[in-house]
């Protein structure tokens, strides 16, 4: 799943690269384009987007989403990629992958490409995006709020310190890999309950999550380029690293659960109790 850092430096290089352009041609391709599409104008969504502007490219947790101008109306492309989504920019005579679902012609020639392994991602044409579904529960950005705010927001939660860092009500953008990666850094096991946490290991979390999310970007940015359909994660040190020595003190990475809900951690740093 893209979390905060992947998307933003995938809105980044969208807005170096698709700003200021109109959209000269929409394929939903079926079978998987009808699903992934939600045009909740009804006004169809191919025909209000060909020739409309792209004016800005914006992220907001989980969300990638375009402004788009047509006729003088606001419109707003909002792009949940959920688990399996990705977006691609490609020229106009890239081999088109399996998957692909949706293309956008440019006027430049250049393509913007939504895939997806699973058709679990959105793709919603609106002209508000408080009315996207799950947009306006979402709460601050993780980068934006201070400790002060992240303290008192922890508060009404009970439960396991990682489900409360993936909710998105609480903080928005971060997920099961990043969730795993700051509270190593945290060094707090993922299943403490936050009524255990003291006032000290709050403010630890707090300072992980910033640093770990300020690093990321920076590291995905170097290691992304203008590839947005990648997702570079082999700076990690705990998620995805089952059984790998810990970079901090050698111990190896223990893991928990299945699938798409693995947690990975290490005993001797992030002890239980
Ligand atoms: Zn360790």
């Amino acid at each position: 799943m893209p979390e905060l850092p992947e998307l933003e430096v995938v809105c980044e290089v969208l807005q170096r690269r698709v700003v200021g352009q109109r959209i000269e041609g929409v394929q939903i391709l079926p079978p998987g384009g009808p699903i992934v599409v939600r045009d909740l104008t009804h006004q169809g969504f191919a025909a209000v987007l060909i020739g409309a502007l792209i004016r800005s490219v914006a992220r907001r947790g989980k969300f990638i989403s375009f402004h788009i101008q047509a006729d003088g109306t606001p419109l707003y492309l909002a792009i949940n990629p959920k688990l399996t989504g990705r977006l691609q920019l490609a020229g106009p005579t890239a081999k088109r992958r399996a998957k692909t679902h949706v293309v956008f012609h440019l006027e430049n020639g250049q393509q913007v490409r939504y895939i997806d392994q699973k058709q679990m991602g959105q793709l919603y044409l609106v002209h508000d995006l408080q009315t996207v579904p799950g947009y306006a529960e979402m709460g601050p950005e993780p980068l934006d709020i201070s400790l002060e705010d992240f303290r008192e927001r922890l508060k009404p939660y009970r439960g396991e310190i990682k489900g409360v860092l993936t909710r998105g009500e609480f903080v928005a953008g971060i997920g099961n890999a990043y969730a795993d990666e700051i509270l190593w850094v945290a060094r707090l096991h993922p299943y403490r309950k936050r009524t255990q946490l003291s006032a000290v290991e709050v403010e630890r979390l707090y300072t992980a999550m910033r640093a770990t999310l300020l690093e990321a970007v920076d590291r995905v940015r170097a290691a992304m380029g203008e590839n947005i359909d990648e997702k570079p994660r082999d700076f990690f040190a705990v998620h995805m690293k089952t059984g790998s020595p810990c970079p901090r003190c050698g111990a190896p990475i223990s893991l928990v659960g299945a699938n798409q809900r693995i947690t990975n951690f290490c005993r001797t740093c992030q002890p239980g109790d």
